[in-house]
């Protein structure tokens, strides 16, 4: 099956996805969404300081097509600090290249391959692990992925 162009790679699940300015009920709040790929955006060209065409390649998309999606994100994140919106992060045509866990019982975060499902945390060994890759709704998808070397 060929690759659909739209899915763009991402290098792995955010840790934190909702945001709101201080003091302000949430029910009152305007939502806006920042979806997978322009989180990523914002990590790879503002975050890691990567030139648009090294951080294209990483998301496995054109220069061209990054540019417009940071500025997108950018766009974003400006009018959740002028106008004090609500921020999650959530949706995209994405997958991921590697996969965060955390440890409900003594809160330990870290990364695997994306190839392996982890049961136990390596700390203390605790079954109580939330999968972020998960919770995004992927998982296989990017497994199968990774394995066809398209990550
Ligand atoms: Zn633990
Ligand atoms: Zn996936």
């Amino acid at each position: 099956m060929a690759r659909n162009p739209k899915e763009r790679l991402v290098s792995h699940p955010p840790l934190f996805t909702t945001f709101k300015p201080a003091g302000i009920g949430g029910m009152k709040l305007e939502t806006v969404i920042l979806e997978l790929d322009e989180y990523e955006a914002i990590r790879l060209a503002d975050y890691e300081g990567l030139e648009h065409e090294q951080a294209a390649e990483a998301m496995g998309i054109s220069r061209s097509t990054f540019t417009r999606l940071v500025e997108r994100a950018r766009k974003k994140l400006a009018s959740m600090l002028i106008d004090g919106l609500k921020l999650m992060i959530d949706g995209g045509s994405i997958h991921f290249k590697e996969n965060m866990y955390q440890c409900l019982d003594c809160h330990h975060f870290f990364k695997s391959t994306i190839h392996e499902e982890k049961e136990k945390c390596p700390l203390c060994h605790s079954e109580h692990l939330v999968d972020f890759a998960k919770g995004f709704g992927h998982g296989r998808c990017c497994h199968k992925k990774a394995r066809k070397n398209e990550c």
